[in-house]
């Protein structure tokens, strides 16, 4: 059997469970966006490990090295947003071509550093390799989070709404843009920084784990189809998602009008928005829209509703069920 057949997922899932047994209770293992162990009496530590590899996750002559440091410690942050977590510390490994420019590393470092300063993450090690042709990083961070406070994906319940914090599509349309070599404009300015530049919602993860009825949570990464299906399936829920409820920016829509490019198959498959995705009970619902409306001035965006069944989206247009292309990213499929 080739890992075609099964994809990244079910891949991961022909293994998870072997560690299952050394794994303590008081441990969160594999499946969710970060592991989660006891640190002391007031917090748990949580950690996640993302890779990004050349002509994979990006394209060495579309991305600046700034961006590449920038992004490549931008989206392990967005998993320790996605538990409600504070990060702590970052570790950077890197395999290079030993005929890279060394200041084409220095602007990644360049990149890497800002971000670290903005959250107060210092680097504290990792390792140096060399690669034969290609550049991979790794990047592992630390966070912690209150004791048993890590908003996780298993939890969430039937009647919650289902709240992402911000618009999507945008990535996915700016690397798009980036691509196909469409600069220039505001907009399309706009989408490719979403795409190079991508904000982890820290505030906005503590703020929700800290408030009542947020049941569940995850960042979306490989898109809202795929990402909302891993709640599910974590949950042993089904949703509704209302597609006319997601929320697009304008630089989105007018761009998408502009370009003949479709903004639901953006919104629903396109990845890498790193916004958090997030399920409330709903008499906890308009408390929360409220206080992060208040400290945020923007909207939490409610998109659906979970409801006991198997884990699938429904997915739905002025409440008639429509059929959308809901494949999220995958590796191998
Ligand atoms: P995320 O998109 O939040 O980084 P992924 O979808 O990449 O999460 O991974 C899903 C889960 O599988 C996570 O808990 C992750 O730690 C785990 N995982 C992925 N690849 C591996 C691996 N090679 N070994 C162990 N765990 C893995
Ligand atoms: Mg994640």
């Amino acid at each position: 059997m080739k890992l075609k057949e099964i994809g990244e997922f079910g891949f991961i899932d022909r293994f998870a469970g072997l560690f299952g047994s050394l794994v303590p209770d008081n441990i969160k293992g594999i499946g969710d966006d970060c592991a989660v162990m006891p640190l002391d009496e007031h917090d748990d530590m949580i950690i996640t490990t993302d890779m990004m590899v050349e002509n994979t996750h990006f394209l060495s002559d579309k991305i600046t090295p700034f961006q590449l440091g920038y992004k490549s410690l931008a989206v392990n942050l967005s998993d320790i947003a996605a538990m409600g977590g504070t990060p702590v510390a970052s570790f950077l490994s890197l395999a290079i071509p030993v005929n890279t420019d060394v200041e084409y590393l220095d602007e990644f470092i360049r990149g890497f550093k800002v971000l670290s300063e903005k959250y107060n993450v210092p680097l504290l090690g990792g390792d140096t390799t060399r690669a034969p042709e290609k550049i991979t990083v790794n990047v592992c961070v630390l966070g912690k989070c209150v004791k048993n406070k890590a908003i996780l994906r298993s939890t969430a319940k039937a009647g919650d709404i289902v709240c992402v914090t911000g618009y999507l599509g945008d990535s996915s349309a700016g690397l798009k843009a980036s691509i196909e070599g469409i600069t220039g404009s505001e907009d399309t300015e706009y989408l490719i920084s979403r795409h190079y530049l991508p904000v982890p919602r820290l505030e906005e993860g503590k703020l929700l784990a800290s408030a009542p009825g947020v049941n569940s949570m995850m960042d979306i990464s490989d898109g809202l189809a795929s990402d909302l299906k891993q709640i599910l399936k974590a949950s042993g829920k089904s949703a509704a998602v209302d597609i006319e409820m997601l929320p697009l920016s304008p630089g989105l829509i007018r761009t998408c009008a502009d370009k003949g490019w479709n903004t639901f198959d953006l919104a629903v498959s396109g990845g890498e928005d790193y916004e958090l995705l997030c399920t409330i009970s709903q008499e906890n619902y308009e408390d929360v829209k409220t206080r992060f409306r208040m400290e945020f001035k923007k909207e939490l965006f409610r998109i659906g509703t979970v409801s006991d069944g198997v884990p699938m989206i429904k997915w739905t247009k002025r409440n008639k069920t429509i059929d959308v292309n809901n494949k999220g990213f995958d590796h191998f499929l």
